[in-house]
């Protein structure tokens, strides 16, 4: 039998998309398809929503903190109740810094004004001081990641705190993550995955690309993805890994 689409829902896609986020929604396709597996890429603006729960995998990147007062409002109020759906019928969801922001209860601005999420799961966001930007490796056991790392770019105000039973999504090796101070990276509840890593996130992650992929088809039906060299995507994740532990 021919293997199903994976369709990929860019949420936010015009709003929502700084430092490069949109080469996440390229590395997935990429991969789906160099296995000969059709990829079918919308984006999902503002407004009325379709039914979140059609896509395999739903995306949102970074944004200033006035595209999130936007993005946050519409979320709110046309989106929460299908991405909800989508979550239970086992659909993935990748949140990359302003778009993980959106997950939790919270996101206070830099200039102090509170803007709901969608408190898909339990974690919130405060302003810091200052902006936390730079390079950043994360350890990420349990996930059967090889090599057991993340790598990427972070550059957000916001610090945010993860509920007592909520599992990051890795532990600080270098630079800030959640909040730079008790070594939280990102979070991880079920198939949802949020992160402050641009880069973009994927590109240098091959293998973290691959288990998204590999969860997103598998709720259709179960799949083995077909091994691919990832020899040159991986280079360049031991290259900064090396730089940054050097
Ligand atoms: N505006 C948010 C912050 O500064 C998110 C930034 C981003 O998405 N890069 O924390």
């Amino acid at each position: 039998m021919a293997q199903p689409p994976l369709r990929i829902g860019h949420l936010y896609a015009e709003e929502m998309n700084i430092y490069g986020d949109r080469g996440n929604i390229l590395t997935l396709s990429k991969r789906a398809g160099w296995r000969g597996i059709d990829v079918r890429v919308e984006p999902i603006g503002r407004g009325p929503s379709p039914d979140l729960a059609e896509y395999d995998l739903l995306f949102w990147g970074g944004g200033q903190d006035r595209d999130q007062e936007l993005v946050f409002a519409d979320a709110n109020e046309h989106k929460l109740a299908s991405i909800k759906e989508a979550v239970a019928q086992g659909s993935v969801v990748l949140a990359v810094c302003g778009g993980y922001q959106l997950l939790g209860a919270y996101y206070v601005t830099a200039e102090r004004q509170r803007l709901p999420g969608l408190g898909l799961v339990d974690l919130h966001t405060e302003p810091g001081a200052r902006r936390n930007i730079g390079n950043v490796l994360i350890d990420v056991p349990g996930l059967g990641l090889e090599p057991p790392t993340l790598v990427g770019f972070e550059n957000h105000s916001g610090r945010t705190y993860l509920g007592a039973n909520v599992e990051p999504l890795g532990r600080v090796v270098k630079g800030a993550g959640n909040n730079g101070k008790d070594g939280t990276e990102g979070v991880r509840a079920g198939n949802i995955f949020g992160t402050y890593l641009h880069g973009s996130l994927l590109p240098k992650n091959p293998h973290f690309a691959d288990l998204l992929i590999l969860r997103a088809l598998a709720r259709r039906a179960p799949t083995e993805l077909a091994p691919l060299d990832m020899s040159v995507e991986l280079d360049a994740h031991q290259a900064l890994v090396r730089r940054l532990t050097g």
